[in-house]
């Protein structure tokens, strides 16, 4: 007899493109959670897409999706919080927009400051002269709009959208995403304190499987100097995340100047009050079924990587908490840059070549070949020499050997 065996449910996966707050940052101590704006995609198991704010990170999921699909149409649902440009600034850049083969469907509220069709008005004037190069009228995708307002419930295929007001200068929506393989909430640009606010989000976010949630200052800052600006702690987070009964709270809406350090810092006092956290990464990868959540990252963005073998004493602590110390061997490394001392003075943004001597393996070629771009002198830093700094770059054909 044959056995007829369900067909397995594909999971719920959430993809960030963009995690920081208030705006965009280039500076290397960003990098590793990443400088786009807020920008999530939720891809429903039924194969409903939905994009959660249309930060700067909307347009590299605009290219990844051009990469992805290229000529075949994209229908999409779109969710956006409030008005603020760390929110909405990635749409004039976002290429989709421009293809007649696409269909979006918008959700926002009408902002007492905008009026009827807030979006669609957003819309304009980030296009609008002197501002942007082309007009409204070149957005050939098909744009529907729909005004929603907190405390709102629709459903959009099998999965149930819920609206709830935030406490925010100017509103903001949180929403709620109920879908076949679990639920999220989205609830950032939010400062606790309004009674009827906090309620809306204790309300969204009960037994959710992940709350993302406005993590911008520190629990001190947000007591003190931050006190008005519309934005949360970790702390505030965890608070809600345990009377919820959440599984997962992810730190959210970094603020601009919080190092990568700092970042790390919030999450790690988070984790000792409620372990299941994680900070908001780019490329942070979320997947939810039947079985639970998984998190995952993707491959570093600025590694360069040069393969060696190393034996090294690796330490650190498990999934579950446990300490563990282990010899293993280092397989490849990435390396940003470099400190020289030269007798000669290369000119400034020029291209070096610089040869390593290693003595890792000795019966392989024991050198390490890196091209270099140079970006920072300190003259007299040694006697008669320069110290010149530099930064490593890709060889052409590493890249080609690398997925
Ligand atoms: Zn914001
Ligand atoms: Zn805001």
């Amino acid at each position: 007899m044959r056995r007829i065996h369900p067909m397995k449910q594909k999971p719920a996966k959430l993809t960030f493109w963009g995690v920081r707050g208030s705006t965009p940052t280039l500076e290397r101590y960003t990098w590793r959670y990443g400088g786009n704006t807020p920008c999530l995609e939720l891809m429903a198991p039924e194969g409903t897409r939905f994009v959660l704010d249309c930060g700067t990170g909307l347009r590299p999921l605009g290219n990844h999706w051009s990469a992805r699909m290229g000529s075949e149409g994209v229908d999409a649902h779109i969710l956006v919080t409030h008005y603020h440009w760390d929110h909405i600034q990635g749409i004039p850049f976002f290429h989709p927009f421009f293809e007649a083969q696409n269909k979006f469907h918008f959700y926002s509220f009408q902002s007492k400051h905008l009026g009827v069709d807030s979006l669609r008005k957003v819309f304009e004037a980030q296009l609008s002269s002197p501002y942007f190069p082309v007009d409204v009228s070149m957005m050939t995708a098909s744009r529907e709009f729909n005004e929603v307002s907190g405390g709102q419930s629709w459903d959009i295929g099998k999965t149930k959208v819920t609206a709830g007001w935030l406490n925010h200068p100017q509103g903001c929506l949180g929403y709620r995403i109920d879908t076949t393989g679990g639920s999220i909430v989205y609830a950032t640009d939010n400062e606790p304190g309004v009674p009827e606010c906090d309620r809306n989000i204790r309300q969204l976010a009960q037994g959710a499987d992940v709350l993302i949630y406005d993590a911008q200052y520190s629990p001190e800052q947000l007591a003190s100097e931050r006190r008005g600006w519309g934005h949360s702690s970790w702390l505030e987070g965890v608070k809600i995340a345990r009377e919820c009964r959440v599984r997962n709270l992810v730190l959210f809406h970094h603020d601009p100047d919080s190092t990568d350090r700092g970042v790390d810092g919030f999450l790690s006092a988070a984790r000792q009050e409620f372990p299941s956290t994680w900070a908001a990464a780019e490329g942070m990868t979320i997947t939810m079924d039947d079985h639970g959540v998984d998190v995952a990252m993707r491959e570093s963005r600025i590694g360069q990587r040069r393969r060696l073998r190393y034996m090294a004493t690796v330490s650190g602590q498990t999934e579950d908490g446990k300490s563990f110390e282990e010899k293993a061997t280092v397989r490849d490394i990435s390396i940003q840059g470099a400190y020289i001392c030269l007798n000669s003075r290369p000119r400034l943004q020029s291209e070096l070549r610089v040869l390593i001597e290693t003595n890792g393996e000795p019966q392989r070629s024991a050198a390490i070949s890196l091209r270099a771009n140079v970006v920072h002198f300190e003259d007299g830093a040694e006697k008669n020499q320069v110290g010149v700094g530099v930064v490593f770059v890709e060889e052409p054909e590493a890249r080609r050997s690398r997925d």
